[in-house]
């Protein structure tokens, strides 16, 4: 029987506020959990691509690091036979800097550099494509895989204004791609397709992520350098880094220092730099490096399957 007296009454209008607050309580409090734990995902997705891009940071200056090394082995002349081919390539006759400004003619004596933007296409492309065509310069873009008009314009804008377009892996996720040789070749070929579907033109210079001296593969690379050379891919290391992607965040002019400072010692330079959203100094570096380059005698081209080769693990020193 219900209770119909005023006081029985009151009762329960303040059983049922009671409950009321209850509930709202309850629910501010799932609200406010699930806030928190969205905020938390969100700090924590971010910290993973800053963590991600580190990692890439670090492997390249890892490579740098490598290459010092190897600078000193070539001065001391304990050269193992293994590296010495490929060293052999890289050090060439050295030339002073101060020369007279040679006109770009390409004769064998001329030193030759070879200008290559990594990662690319990037809210930066047109801004280096603008660059070099007003400086005159052709290169060379190691490129991945980005889908979109905006993307497939600036492909073909690399390939209509004389660069040379080459390979750089589709997903340049080195857990993927290095996970196999047929992870490796399916994404590879997944680029190569690509790219003559938007431009027309089959690339066949390619650069492997990391370089082909990396140590984030978790298979050794002699296997996918034979993949390479079986496919009849001729892939470019560096010799001379602007330093870029590395940890430091490097003004235009340190980049420019970065570069000519390693210049003098090769007769061939083939320049790491990269076309990615944040590289902007390096946009920004392109026109004075591009300068003192031809102060310094440098002819400046893009890299072909004549251009020599620059490779920190030797194509040829893997059997097939
Ligand atoms: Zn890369």
């Amino acid at each position: 029987m219900e209770d119909k007296t005023p006081i029985g009454l009151r009762e329960q209008r303040v059983r049922r506020k009671r409950v009321n607050k209850i509930r709202t309580s309850i629910v501010a409090g799932v609200f406010v959990w699930m806030l928190i734990i969205t905020v938390l995902a969100v700090v924590l997705l971010v910290r993973l691509f800053q963590l991600e891009g580190r990692l890439k940071e670090l492997e390249e200056s890892v490579i740098s690091v490598e290459q010092e090394v190897n600078h000193e082995d070539r001065k001391s002349g304990a050269l193992s036979e293994e590296n010495a081919e490929s060293v052999a390539d890289m050090n060439s006759v050295e030339h002073e800097i101060g020369e007279a400004i040679q006109p770009e003619a390409q004769d064998e004596d001329t030193p030759k550099a070879y200008l290559t933007f990594d990662d690319g296409p990037s809210e930066n492309t047109a801004r280096i494509l603008d660059i070099l065509k007003e400086k005159n310069v052709k290169a060379t873009f190691f490129v991945i895989g980005q889908e979109g008009e905006e993307a497939e314009a600036l492909y073909r804008r690399i390939v209509e204004e004389g660069h040379t377009l080459a390979m750089h892996s589709y997903s340049h996720k080195y857990n993927e791609i290095y996970a196999s040789v047929e992870a490796f070749a399916e994404d590879m070929n997944h680029l190569q397709t690509y790219l003559a579907e938007v431009t027309g033109v089959t690339p066949t210079i390619m650069r492997f992520p990391g370089g082909s001296s990396n140590h984030v593969s978790s298979l050794p690379m002699s296997e996918f350098i034979r993949y390479a050379n079986e496919k009849g891919l001729t892939y470019f290391d560096w010799n001379v880094m602007s330093g870029d992607a590395t940890g430091q965040a490097y003004t235009p002019e340190q980049l420019i220092q970065n570069v000519m400072k390693d210049a003098v010692r090769y007769q061939n330079i083939v320049v790491l730099m990269h076309d990615a959203a944040t590289k902007a100094p390096t946009a920004e570096a392109l026109a004075p490096m591009i300068d003192q380059l031809r102060e310094s005698g440098f002819t400046l081209l893009p890299i072909d399957e004549d251009t020599e080769l620059v490779q920190h693990i030797a194509a040829d020193s893997v059997s097939q």
